[in-house]
């Protein structure tokens, strides 16, 4: 099985005696927030990092995507924001709401999104043909158009409700949400009993918290999907029901990143075929669950020839109190990571070192 061939390479360290291979036969997965950068300030263990990963062209030696659950900006505003660092190109950059290419049969309808900054640009850079913000809506005012029936708005939300990130003024998207959720997208009209279940939800990024500069963490764009899910909880009796959750630790997203490492290796004609994925991130919650559940699904769907390992740079240890979300089960072994290393810098040297990979 290939699943094991890391492990075993991780108990022998045989530098001189191994084969030193330099095409890649792994992929790395980098988180950007925590490992790389810290807000807008470079961690400067990423910088000696990253000049091991490329040639002196300034081309990666290894196939390589930053997985971020970020979702309130483009993949291009990463890439740049990873400018100073290193050139990447925006292929590179994966996103909590990237997967959301791969839901076609949504993007000829109209969908509602939820989040902050380019919300247009975001979803129509991901197909979506007719996107409505919850600003748009709001001003459609349906509430003042509501006594002259034929003046009432049409249809406006038919596909679905995107969820990309945490909005500014909360509750009035929470409110515009629901109105959408309990009318079967007819915000103008009076609730209905009958609009379960109600149209699809996709949300993008379930961190309850993240890291920032401040000294505690932020709320997170799971914090307004706890409230969200809550709010409707107790005015319906029914569970919210997601369509599909993607972002960190969601399956999707990993399944998304294997692609893209997939198709850079193709790109570069590396024939050696990819045969395990490592994921370096500072949270157990998202990168490590993530990786160990994707690993765990790798291994029970037998074949699929990619393992990936948890690698956490430094952050905090110990069992913290389950911030994942409702619809993952917490299973404490998946917190668990396969190595422990000071920064990002040590995560490529060990990764190195384990593939016996020296390119130079
Ligand atoms: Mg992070």
């Amino acid at each position: 099985c290939l699943c094991s061939l890391a492990l075993s390479h991780s108990s022998s360290f045989l530098p001189f005696l191994a084969r030193l291979s330099v095409l890649p036969s792994f992929g790395f997965l980098f988180d950007i927030d925590g490992v790389l950068v810290r807000g807008k300030t470079p961690i400067p263990a990423a910088r000696t990092a990253f000049q091991k990963l490329v040639d002196s062209q300034g081309q990666f030696l290894v196939p390589v995507v930053f997985v971020t659950n970020a979702g309130n900006c483009l993949r291009q505003k990463k890439a740049d924001q990873l400018s100073h660092l290193l050139g990447i190109s925006q292929d590179q950059v994966m996103m909590s709401h990237s997967p959301l290419r791969m839901f076609k049969h949504y993007h000829e309808k109209c969908v509602l999104v939820s989040g902050q900054g380019p919300l247009l640009d975001i979803a129509q850079d991901l197909g979506f043909c007719q996107p409505i913000t919850i600003d748009t809506l709001r001003e459609k005012r349906p509430l003042l158009d509501a006594v002259d029936h034929d003046r009432r708005p049409n249809v406006l939300v038919s596909g679905a409700v995107v969820l990309f990130g945490e909005p500014v003024r909360w509750e009035t998207s929470l409110q515009l949400i629901i109105d959408v959720l309990l009318t079967s997208g007819y915000p103008g009209n009076p609730y209905e009993q009958e609009s379960y279940p109600h149209i699809p939800v996709l949300a993008c990024n379930m961190d309850l918290m993240w890291v920032a500069e401040a000294q505690s963490p932020r709320f997170g764009h799971g914090t307004f999907m706890v409230c969200l899910e809550n709010i409707y909880k107790k005015i319906t009796g029914k569970e919210l029901k997601y369509e599909a959750l993607m972002g960190k630790p969601s399956r999707l997203t990993y399944q998304y990143a294997e692609h893209l490492i997939r198709a850079q290796a193709l790109q570069r004609s590396w024939e050696q075929p990819i045969q395990t994925l490592y994921a370096v991130g500072d949270n157990v919650m998202t990168d490590v669950y993530g990786a160990n559940l994707y690993d765990r699904y790798l291994r029970a769907s037998c074949g699929a020839g990619c393992v990936p390992r948890a690698q956490p740079a430094p952050g905090p240890r110990g069992r913290p109190a389950f911030h994942g979300h409702r619809d993952f089960g917490f299973d404490p072994a998946l917190v668990e990571p396969d190595h422990i290393v000071p920064d990002v810098d040590a995560a490529v040297d060990l990764v190195f070192r384990l593939e016996n990979f020296a390119p130079h």
